[in-house]
């Protein structure tokens, strides 16, 4: 649960980066972002300030922006019937961006949310930096961090069930709670 002054302000901050980075959005796309703060309470440590640029039947586009050391929690996309879970390329617009997905542990620059270790196991870090691509491939546990100046991203995907992706922290509720 965030306060809505908490929401206006993750809204400020994420627009004024996604602004920087020289992305035009709508006032329809602002006014429809997402300030996630995975109902842990914490959006500074663990959160997303995510907005949604295209939904179809085949493919989703956002773009989402960090605040300086921001993590989004370790998730992977879950399949639904004959669909293999959502594929996400990640490109980085700006700043630096630390992506960690399943794999040989090589982490050194992303920091683990404090006592949140058993939350975080993909620890194959890749340090992204403006217009490096990644794609992770459907049900591939991945979670990431923007470095000390926030970072700013595209998410580029096959349908996206954002509801329905699966978090490692039994914790985490995907959809933002806003209270006065
Ligand atoms: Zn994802």
């Amino acid at each position: 649960m965030i306060t809505l002054s908490q929401h206006k302000n993750l809204k400020r901050l994420a627009a004024a980066l996604i602004k920087d980075a020289g992305v035009i959005l709508t006032e329809d796309e602002l006014a429809r972002m997402d300030t996630a703060d995975f109902g842990l309470g914490a959006p500074e440590v663990e959160g997303a300030q995510i907005a949604s640029l295209i939904d179809t039947e085949k493919i989703a586009m956002r773009v989402i922006a960090l605040l300086p050391g921001q993590t989004e929690p370790e998730h992977r996309h879950a399949g639904a019937g004959d669909c293999a879970g959502k594929e996400e390329t990640i490109r980085v617009l700006a700043g630096m961006f630390y992506l960690c997905v399943e794999g040989d542990d090589n982490l050194r620059f992303a920091r683990v949310p404090p006592g949140k270790d058993q939350f975080y196991t993909a620890r194959r870090e890749y340090a992204m930096q403006p217009g490096d691509c990644l794609t992770i491939p459907p049900g591939v546990r991945h979670w990431f961090q923007a470095g000390g100046g926030g970072a700013v991203v595209y998410s580029v995907s096959t349908t996206a069930t954002d509801a329905k992706d699966l978090f490692t922290d039994p914790a985490v509720r995907r959809v933002t709670e806003i209270r006065e």
